[in-house]
């Protein structure tokens, strides 16, 4: 490849990154509401790149899950079940384990400083819009995925946190969905100290309380629906002895 074909193609790269990183932003920002459509033309206009760069960064973003690609094309904002959110939080769960066990007294004086900025800058959004709270809260744990130097890590845990700060704009009450800001401060605590337990033990409760404060109403499971459903005619069976015997003895009953 000569160095112009590099240089073109790492351009185009770039294109795709800004434009992932905007629609990503916008989308968990709900300032794109799932099922919003996302036209390719109009994204390569509005961005100034080609119809080809604009479906790239459609393709990257549904490998992520925030976007979902219908027939002909059709790209939309996606939108979760609430299933699919609760199962992409424990997956959130058992990976963000592994970034702090892997963290536990391994953090910087300078690593724990840029923590505690960012939950600073967490604590001063506080009172504003609860999308951008979600943001940087989401952004908290992207940032010690992040301080693992692990890419593969890092991949999967972007992917995932995106995915449930997604389905918290969707699916969670008005302020219920944030993580709590003291929880973030207990995490980087007791990464100083080193205790890796304790700090596997609090993300976990702390994952799995904002999956538990957000997701709080869950769709009643279809299986259920559908015995509830039958619940009144299977009792009336039960009440009728002589729909009991196998179908050929009613099938006579019938002809008598
Ligand atoms: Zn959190």
């Amino acid at each position: 490849m000569s160095p112009r074909q590099s240089s073109r193609k790492s351009e185009g790269s770039d294109k795709v990154g800004t434009i992932c990183r905007a629609l990503r932003r916008a989308i968990i920002e709900q300032a794109l509401e799932p099922g919003a459509k996302l036209p390719e033309d109009a994204l390569g206009e509005r961005f100034g790149v080609s119809r080809t760069i604009a479906r790239h960064a459609l393709g990257q973003l549904a490998a992520e899950g925030l976007v979902e690609l219908r027939r002909n094309r059709i790209a939309v904002v996606a939108t979760p079940s609430w299933q699919e959110a609760r199962d992409a939080f424990d997956i959130r769960i058992e990976l963000e384990r592994l970034v702090v066990r892997q963290l536990a007294g391994r953090l910087s004086k300078n690593q724990i400083a840029t923590l505690k900025t960012h939950v600073d800058a967490e604590d001063a959004a506080r009172n504003g819009p609860d999308a951008v709270s979600i943001r940087l809260a989401t952004e908290f744990h992207i940032l010690l995925a992040q301080m693992t130097n692990s890419p593969i890590l890092v991949r999967y845990v972007s992917e995932v946190a995106y995915r449930c700060c997604l389905t918290l704009s969707m699916f969670s009450r008005p302020h219920s969905s944030e993580c709590a800001i003291n929880e973030h401060r207990q995490l980087i605590a007791a990464l100083a100290a080193g205790d890796e337990a304790k700090v596997m033990a609090l993300m976990h409760t702390h994952l799995d309380s904002v999956a538990s404060r957000a997701l709080v109403t869950p769709a009643p499971p279809r299986g259920r629906d559908l015995l509830d459903i039958l619940a009144p005619y299977a009792d009336e069976e039960d009440n009728e002895p002589a729909a009991k015997p196998a179908k050929s003895a009613r099938v006579r009953t019938a002809a008598e």
